[in-house]
Order: structure tokens, then C-alpha cells, then sequence
């Protein structure tokens, strides 16, 4: 086993890691940037490395001052998280030509598997269904057209190396291309400094599925069951629960094989995620493989009652995964939310700053993995993901209903978050049901504020009727308004309680 783990990230998944190398008495060491001096994960570090200015391009993503400190500590192996360098192949090769273990997949599987239309190719070849469309980037409009005259409108036009949703386009119209094609690749560039895009078929209202899968260096590849994120916002996902609630056992071990096979033919160890789009007939879709730990990766420990970091550091160290493995079924039911430092009445614009106060819901079924506590301040630097707050029951229901309680103990002053978006969500009828996809949630905001002039589905008609909404909630939830429910509305003996009451978070 490791002796001395260095963790190439931050926050909440810095966090996750550290807590993880305790439990295996293993050393962490932490890495910061200047504004991440007093970060909770350089407290709870072993050992803390300043690395450079706030600009992640002058310090996470520099792999030379990563090793630097991996030598100066004397670190057996790095674990990257997720974001900044984790699906990046030239960490894995900086830390084999420095003797680190690179916690993760080989550069070469990252390379096969990484990119999106790598995975499309590799699909194709392990008979793993794709979404119709290219398996090469496009280079010209012409080549776009003849595409689209074979599979047919509407398609949506993607970065290859496209993450958290940047560089997509859907085209309804053929006259819509032109621009598409532009922004798209101009945001693919701007975002990735990787302009090319391709095509794919748009699938109308399908439900984002995702197969969690763990490879160990011996040959076996498992299955870990699913995750459902179909609750997305402007294609970024907003809730993830396990198991999914349209899955089938059938289905289940059919996408699980899917995934199976396909990280097999791409060498692929280590843990990583094969996510698909699934169809209103249960037919399923490769869509691209994040070759890394997910941010969302606690619903399936909450349902399977394994620790997959701890899973991805042995794997690391060369043990074998258990044979038992290949069968797991998940026990119960998990949610989580994302609970960021952002602003629901301008545009969901980061909300960085101070956190004055705040109460960390607890009791039974409630998990909350974050990387802030009070008195922190909040950057403005980077991805303002706060806490991930993991609700588990016996039933899909007791878990909406521990996270609707939990949400409702959640307080923090200083900062705005989106936390009232999930109390609203979770009240839904359609949630409750389970009947949600993947445009389920744009189209809810511009439904609640009734904009006809605005076209659906757009993207910055959501924005606005998002906002209109939050203005709405935030002036019934006022404490002078008598139409407040009680959940919005704390009583004068809670906001009593509470320290420096500048704002209550909505
Ligand atoms: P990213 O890597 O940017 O997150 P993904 O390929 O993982 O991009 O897709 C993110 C989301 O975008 C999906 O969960 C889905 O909501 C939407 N999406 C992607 N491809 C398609 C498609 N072909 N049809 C419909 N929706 C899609």
C-alpha cells in the first residue's frame, strides 16, 4: 500500500480523498493556491504545498509543480479528482517518468477512451450502441448538411473534447447550421482550446444514464450498477440518484455489459463512468466515458456500500477486485444535490464570498461532502460547487422525503446558493413520479413563469424564466410577506438564533 498520497485538487474533492488516505493510514498531502491558504482541504491535510497565484493555469494545472512537490514530499502516487488535469494523459506520463502512481487509468486508455469521438469510434468496434451521427469531426458546413440529410433534423453539434455541457448546438433548422457550427466551435475553442466539433443525432427528451464501472489491473471489470442525472440545467447536471427509476434488471445488466465491454477494449483500469442516453422505448445510447472519479460517485457508495476512493487506491496498488462483485445489486435508494455558491435571480451567476453562518443538516440517511466551513471565503476563482448534500432511504420516496427535510435544516448567510431550486424540485409532482428527462428542468423554469414570447428550449429563455422565478420565490419567502410557507419563511425564533444575519440564503 501508499505511503504518501498527494491530492491534485481542491475543495470538496480534496476532501473526499483526504478523509479516504486517513481511513487507510495513509499520509495526504495537500496542494493550494494563494487563495486557497485557509481552504478546509489544506487544514485537514497531513501536509499543505503552496503551488501559485489563484489562476488555475498558474497552479492546479501545472503538472511541473505538481511533481515538484510530489518529489519535495516524498508522495508515492497522486490522485487527481476530478476537473483541472484528472482526464489529462500527460499527468499519468508525468508521473510514470517521476515513479508516482497515478491513481487512475493509463494515459494510453485515458487517450482511447477520453475524447468523445475516440469513445464513439471504440464503441462502435465493441458493439456498443451509439447516438447516429459522426465518429470524426466535422470540417466543413458541407460535410455537416450530407450528415444531417442522412440521419435527419434535429441534431446537435458537440465539442470533442466537450465537458460540463460548452460547445453544443442543437439545429432544428437547416438554416440555423451556419451559426451553430460557429458558436459552437468557437466556444469549444474559447472553453477547450480545442475548436473541433462533431454531430450527433438530437434525441428529443431522453433520460441521461450512467453505468459506474471499477477495473482492476488483474482483468476484471465490473459493473456497479447505475446512476439516473436526467435533472440537468443547460445540459449540466443538477440531481443524480441510484437506482435509476425506469431501470429494469434487464436493463441494468444489459448497459452494465455495455459499459463492461467497452472499458475492456480500451485497456481501461481503474474507477470510470460509461454514460448513456436512454430513449422513451428503453433503448440505450453510448455517449461519452468520463474516464475519472464523478463528482455525483457517492449515490452508488450509499446504494452498494463501497468506498470507491478507497477502491480506486487499492486498484492503484495492484489488489484484485472480489469475484462476488460482478452481481451487485443496489440496496435501498440514494440522491444527491449540488448545492453551489450561486445566484438564482442574476442568471445563476457565482455568489462568491463570505459565509457568515451556516447549519449543516445532519440525522439519519444524510451525507454531506463538502470543502467550506463558516468563516471561509468563498473564491472567485473557481467552480463554486459548495457541498454535495446525499440523501439515502429504504425507497425512492423516504429519500426524497430525508432530502426535503435536510434541505429544509440547510442554512447559510453570507453567499447565495440554489438551494431553494431543490426544495421547489423535489415538491414537484413529476419528480416525485420519476418522470423527468433530460430537458425535464429548463422547461419546468420557463413553465413557471408562463413566457410565451420566449421559445422553448432555449437555452437563454430558461436563464430568464429562472430568474423571474427565483425574484418570485424570494419575495413570497420575504419575512414581512404573510403568504410564505413555512418552509421558506424561518420563524423569528430561527433567525434569532442565528449569527449575523445578512441574508438569508433563498
Ligand atoms: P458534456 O461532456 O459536455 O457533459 P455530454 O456528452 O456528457 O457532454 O452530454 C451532456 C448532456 O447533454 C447529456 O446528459 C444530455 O442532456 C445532453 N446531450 C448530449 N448529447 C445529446 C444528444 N445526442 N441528444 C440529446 N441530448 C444530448
Amino acid at each position: 500500500m501508499f505511503r504518501k498520497i498527494l491530492i491534485a485538487n481542491r475543495g470538496e474533492i480534496a476532501v473526499r480523498i483526504l478523509r479516504a488516505c486517513r481511513e487507510l493510514g495513509i499520509r495526504s498531502v495537500a496542494v493550494f493556491s494563494e487563495v486557497d491558504r485557509k481552504s478546509l482541504h489544506v487544514r485537514l491535510a497531513d501536509e499543505a504545498y503552496p503551488i501559485g497565484p489563484a489562476a488555475s493555469g498558474e497552479s492546479y494545472l501545472r503538472i511541473d509543480k505538481l511533481m515538484d512537490v510530489a518529489r519535495r514530499a516524498g508522495c508515492d502516487a497522486l490522485h487527481p479528482g476530478y476537473g483541472f488535469l484528472a482526464e489529462n494523459p500527460a499527468l499519468p506520463r508525468a508521473c510514470a517518468d517521476a515513479g508516482v502512481t497515478f491513481i487512475g487509468p493509463s494515459a494510453e486508455a485515458m487517450e482511447a477512451l477520453g475524447s468523445k469521438t475516440a469513445g464513439r469510434q471504440l464503441a462502435r468496434r465493441s458493439d456498443v450502441p451509439s447516438v447516429p451521427g459522426t465518429n470524426d469531426p466535422i470540417e466543413t458546413l458541407q460535410q455537416a448538411q450530407a450528415l444531417i440529410e442522412n440521419i435527419g433534423l434535429p441534431v446537435l453539434l458537440k465539442a470533442v473534447a466537450g465537458g460540463g455541457g460548452k460547445g453544443m448546438r442543437v439545429v432544428n433548422r437547416l438554416s440555423d447550421l451556419a451559426a451553430a457550427f460557429r458558436d459552437a466551435s468557437s466556444e469549444a475553442q474559447n472553453s477547450f482550446g480545442d475548436g473541433r466539433v462533431y454531430l450527433e443525432k438530437y434525441l428529443v427528451k431522453p433520460r441521461h444514464v450512467e453505468i459506474q464501472i471499477l477495473a482492476d489491473s488483474h482483468g476484471r471489470v465490473v459493473s456497479l450498477g447505475e446512476r439516473e442525472c436526467s435533472v440537468q440545467r443547460r445540459h449540466q447536471k443538477v440531481i443524480e440518484e441510484a437506482p435509476s427509476p425506469l431501470m429494469t434488471s434487464d436493463l441494468r445488466k444489459k448497459m452494465g455489459d455495455a459499459a463492461v465491454r467497452l472499458a475492456r477494449a480500451g485497456g481501461y483500469t481503474n474507477a470510470g463512468t460509461v454514460e448513456f442516453l436512454v430513449d422513451a422505448n428503453l433503448d440505450f445510447y453510448f455517449l461519452e466515458v468520463n474516464t475519472r472519479l464523478q463528482v455525483e460517485h457517492p449515490v452508488t457508495e450509499q446504494v452498494t456500500g463501497l468506498d470507491l476512493v478507497k477502491l480506486q487506491i487499492a486498484i492503484a496498488a495492484g489488489h484484485r477486485l472480489p469475484f462476488a462483485w460482478e452481481t451487485i445489486t443496489p440496496r435501498g435508494h440514494a440522491m444527491e444535490v449540488r448545492l453551489y455558491a450561486e445566484d438564482p435571480d442574476n442568471n445563476f451567476f457565482p455568489s462568491p464570498g463570505k459565509i457568515l453562518s451556516r447549519h449543516a443538516p445532519s440525522g439519519p440517511g444524510i451525507r454531506l461532502d463538502e470543502g467550506v466551513y463558516e468563516g471561509w471565503t468563498v473564491p472567485n476563482d473557481y467552480d463554486p460547487l459548495l457541498s454535495k448534500l446525499i440523501a439515502w432511504g429504504n425507497s425512492r420516496e423516504e429519500t426524497i422525503a430525508r432530502l426535503r427535510r435536510s434541505l429544509e435544516e440547510y442554512t447559510v448567510t453570507g453567499i447565495k446558493t440554489n438551494a431553494a431550486l431543490f426544495r421547489r424540485i423535489l415538491a414537484e409532482p413529476e419528480f416525485v413520479r420519476g418522470e423527468i428527462h433530460t430537458t425535464w428542468l429548463d422547461e419546468l423554469l420557463l413553465r413557471k413563469h408562463r413566457a410565451p414570447t420566449l421559445e422553448q428550449g432555449s437555452e437563454d429563455a430558461a436563464a430568464i424564466g429562472a430568474a423571474v422565478w427565483q425574484a418570485m420565490q424570494n419575495a413570497a419567502a420575504s419575512p414581512t410577506s404573510s403568504s410564505g410557507a413555512s418552509e421558506e419563511v424561518p420563524s423569528r425564533w430561527k433567525l434569532e438564533g442565528r449569527k449575523q444575519q445578512v441574508d438569508r440564503t433563498p
